[in-house]
């Protein structure tokens, strides 16, 4: 049975000593009611709620799945009641706006929310999780008529929303997508085609679904610059909202996939369903991007939750598994043999999960500030520069923090050993569940393309080295020719970030001429260099939690030994898992002869 406890001393040491999020919070007077009292009652509840509500629905989910029977989607036993509970509890207006029903609470708040419930429960937090990008999207390119129809009730959680972008024949290029949208003359459209994969596509948790969907208008240019976006429900409703006749949008089939079973993965056929358009023609695909976006961030906040649940979980099974004697002399003589977290292999599995749990976390945290700076910015200025900031991060969190959180997952199973194979422990689930991570919302290939061509060598490493300069001055900041009283503790963290944040400038200038002289030097390098430049940024975080943990040790006696178990586990980062960035560095940087050079043809014998 897994057990998981809302990691709240975590979350509130990065929101009170490494982000000032209450400073951030009272920049903004928007969010002048996320005060520390509110924002501790909203930790509490949403805890009690995840660990009470949707962690015993987690392995139950994953036996029983979603059942199809002729168009009727099932979710397993126990999804809808803990739906309404969470409807009831008014979580879903939580960052949304007053205007539409919302409670106006800042987006970084309800990260925390999709921390707690996702990691209690990834199957189940798919769907709010899907209607969460829906409301994004219609809030920013919506009309005023369809946030009053739809954003509202999807505010307040009696609809929920989808994201139909894949289609048989295409899922990484959309420029292939073939959905007809037929004009009626009315404002309306008639949408026909089949969109598969689609999460939350069909169910029973409420008795509205509305599709956001990728079409294509008459005559549209070929490629991504002919895609339209369409609002598209699943049943026809009046102004008011209420239901009228079917949408012709059936559900042909439900996948059969490897994990996150209790979430419904659909194949859905529009047959002249009737949609409005969102954002102006042909321009879907850059509204989809807004989708998008929140999913990524969302998708790699899987990743730290894989991370954290099968970390908790490896932990207690440590301690309690008893196998042979240390090698460094007998630790438990009262048992019959020492439990494995005495081991040494055992250790660094537990420790890596725990540099990534908590690493990611200060990643993400770091991110959703950025979301709140752009959704509240003053000036265009400030708006932009959180912008460029957030389309620089957001495939490395995506890719990095869900290749990591696969390693977490896998690291949880060897710990159980062969318990771990089993079932009914849930660590093979955690390794299922996991594995799509760093597939949907763009493979890890194609975030590392997007982050290397189109974010660094098509700005001319201006993104990146807008992100260097902060790294820089935070080590400036800390370094020894500053002032700061723990620059000598803070020197064994300092030199190796800023070391390496120079050599990623320069790989960068290299990569970039040798790209000049052969294409796929792109291609080749591109996952080698996404993975390496996540490491340097997973660095600066740990670097910065363990100032804020020094500063902290010299104030909160109270909670020393938390603040001993940063400065640590940072020192297990710098020393053990920033040196991959070494072997990273010559893997990327070398030719792409030797991915190439042999033919199709050569490639088997068979
Ligand atoms: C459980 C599940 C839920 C999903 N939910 C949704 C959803 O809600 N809505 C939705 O619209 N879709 C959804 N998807 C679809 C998902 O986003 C796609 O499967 C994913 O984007 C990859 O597309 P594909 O499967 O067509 O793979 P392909 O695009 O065929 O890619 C195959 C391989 O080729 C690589 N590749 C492709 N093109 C390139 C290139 N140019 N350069 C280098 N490598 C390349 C890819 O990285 C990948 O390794 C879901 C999928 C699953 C399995």
């Amino acid at each position: 049975m897994l057990s998981y406890k809302a990691p709240i001393a975590d979350i509130k040491f990065l929101f009170e000593d490494v982000f000032n999020y209450y400073e951030h919070y009272q920049k903004h007077p928007e969010f002048e009611e996320a005060t520390p009292d509110l924002v501790d009652a909203i930790m509490e509840e949403c805890a009690k709620f995840s660990e009470n509500e949707l962690l015993p629905l987690n392995q139950s989910g994953d036996e029983e799945g979603c059942t199809f029977d002729n168009g009727v989607v099932t979710t397993p036993k126990g999804f809808k009641e803990a739906y309404q509970k969470f409807v009831e509890g008014g979580w879903p207006s939580l960052p949304h706006a007053v205007k539409h029903g919302g409670q106006g609470l800042p987006a970084s708040l309800g990260m925390v929310m999709s921390e707690m419930m996702g990691t209690a429960n990834w199957s189940w937090a798919m769907y709010p999780g899907l209607s969460h990008g829906a409301m994004n999207t219609i809030h920013t390119h919506g009309t005023d008529e369809q946030k009053e129809l739809y954003l509202t009730r999807l505010i307040e959680g009696s609809w929920t929303g989808t994201m139909c972008l894949t289609e048989p024949q295409c899922g990484t290029d959309l420029g292939q997508v073939k959905t007809k949208a037929e004009p009626n003359g009315d404002g309306t459209y008639n949408i026909t085609g089949t969109k598969i994969f689609i999460s939350a596509g069909e169910h029973d948790l409420t008795d509205n679904i509305i599709h956001i969907v990728l079409a294509r208008l008459p005559g549209a240019p070929a490629g991504t610059k002919g895609i339209s976006l369409f609002i598209v429900p699943k049943n026809q409703t009046d102004e008011q909202g209420n239901i009228g006749e079917f949408n012709n949008v059936s559900c042909g089939s439900l996948e059969h996939k490897m994990g996150i079973k209790g979430s419904a993965t659909a194949v859905l056929n529009f047959d002249n369903a009737k949609g409005v358009l969102i954002g102006p023609e042909n321009k879907g695909l850059e509204c989809m991007f807004t989708f998008m976006n929140t999913a990524r961030v969302g998708t790699a906040l899987q990743g730290v939750c894989a991370a954290e649940l099968a970390y908790q979980n490896s932990l207690i099974y440590a301690k309690e598994r008893l196998s042979m004697r240390s090698l460094s002399g007998t630790k438990h003589p009262d048992k019959i043999a020492d439990p494995i977290i005495c081991h040494p292999d055992v250790r660094k599995m537990l420790m890596t999960q725990k540099a990534i749990s908590e690493g990611g976390r200060a990643m993400i945290y770091y991110t959703a500030k950025l979301v709140d700076e752009i959704e509240n910015a003053k000036t265009e200025k400030e708006r932009k520069k959180a912008d460029n900031r957030l389309g620089f991060i957001t495939p490395i969190l995506k890719a990095f923090l869900t290749e990591l959180g696969s390693e977490s997952a896998n690291h949880g199973l060897q710990i159980f050993g062969g318990h771990g194979f089993i079932k009914e422990w849930g660590m093979e689930q955690i390794v299922r569940d996991t594995r799509i991570s760093t597939l949907y919302e763009g493979t890890t290939g194609i975030q590392a393309l997007d982050l290397l061509g189109r974010k660094i060598l098509m700005t001319r490493g201006k993104s990146l080295n807008a992100f260097a300069k902060e790294v820089l001055i935070f080590c400036k900041d800390q370094s020894m020719i500053s002032n700061n009283p723990h620059k000598r503790q803070m020197n064994k963290f300092i030199w190796p970030l800023s070391t390496t944040v120079a050599k990623w400038q320069q790989y960068t200038i290299r990569l970039g001429l040798k790209a000049k002289k052969d294409r796929d030097v792109v291609g080749s390098a591109s996952v080698d260099f996404l993975m390496y430049s996540g490491y340097i940024v997973m660095a600066y975080f740990w670097a910065q939690m363990a100032q804020a943990a020094y500063e902290k040790l010299a104030t909160d006696v109270e909670n020393r030994d938390f603040y001993r178990a940063k400065i640590k586990t940072a020192e297990f980062y710098f020393e053990r898992l920033l040196p991959r960035t070494k072997s990273l560095a010559v893997t990327m940087m070398a030719d792409p002869k030797t991915l190439m050079q042999l033919d199709e043809e050569l490639l088997s014998f068979l």
